[in-house]
């Protein structure tokens, strides 16, 4: 198991925002975690990344109990977030961004080749490597996010809402993206809003709602099981 999540819970002040959440994550699997707005989803991701603290419960990254580790020290040992609006430096250049996601390394001549890869993947940063990311559209600024993420060699990449704001031509190349970078080996953990793409992609999905886990089953059994639309409507 790469990724174990026991009995999780996070609070704001005193009130909970996730409770009690489990999951596991399989190498080379990706999970997608749905629910409505204010669910708990960005609250998980940054748990697992240790931007939030546990009140109870633990992380377990690749059998170790990473609780209480530093979020540079996870992203070090090979877990990536894209968070949601992407938080591009707007000011700095395109090649700037993406450096910032391999600030913990020093192998500079991978770093190099593997920039090389990313802009193979994505001419548009190339083209404008050194222009400002405020040239880049929301599209685009959200390929670099995934780029500067790609950057730090993770072996899970968590994205929260990455489809958001974006035109469907632009939705469609991100899936696509992920499941290319599934098929090269990488975990990823999705949090989307974008229900059934986002269920067509994955292998396992789960759903919250005020905190909750509801649901866990099979992405396709998922997609046809009526408590996700109850999810979604406050009604379950
Ligand atoms: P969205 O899709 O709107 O981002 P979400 O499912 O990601 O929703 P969270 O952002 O994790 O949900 O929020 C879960 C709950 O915690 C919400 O009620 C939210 O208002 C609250 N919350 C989130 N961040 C904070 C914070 N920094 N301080 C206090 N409450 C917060």
């Amino acid at each position: 198991m790469l990724l174990e999540i026991n009995s999780l819970s996070v609070k704001y002040g005193r009130i909970p925002a996730l409770e009690d959440f489990s999951m596991e994550i399989k190498r080379g699997e990706i999970a997608t975690v749905l629910g409505a707005n204010g669910a708990g989803k960005s609250t998980l991701l940054k748990a697992i990344l240790g931007m939030e603290k546990a009140s109870h419960g633990k992380v377990v990254w690749e059998g170790e109990n990473v609780t209480n580790w530093s979020p540079s020290r996870r992203i070090k040992d090979g877990l990536a977030l894209v968070p949601e609006g992407r938080r591009i430096l707007i000011a700095q250049t395109i090649e700037e961004n993406l450096l910032l996601g391999a600030y913990q390394r020093d192998d500079v001549d991978a770093i190099r080749h593997e920039m090389e890869t990313i802009y193979d993947r994505f001419p548009n940063l190339c083209e404008r490597r050194h222009m400002q990311a405020s040239c880049l559209s929301g599209g685009e600024q959200q390929m670099l996010a995934i780029g500067r993420a790609l950057l730090s060699k993770p072996d899970l990449l968590m994205l929260d809402e990455p489809s958001l704001g974006l035109s469907p031509l632009f939705v469609k190349q991100l899936f696509k993206l992920l499941r290319d970078l599934n098929k090269g080996g990488l975990t990823i953990l999705l949090v989307e809003q974008n229900t059934d793409q986002a269920l067509a992609l994955a292998n396992t999905g789960y759903v919250l709602e005020r905190g909750k886990l509801i649901i866990s089953d099979g992405a396709q059994k998922l997609a046809n099981d009526p408590r996700l639309h109850e999810a979604y409507l406050g009604v379950a």
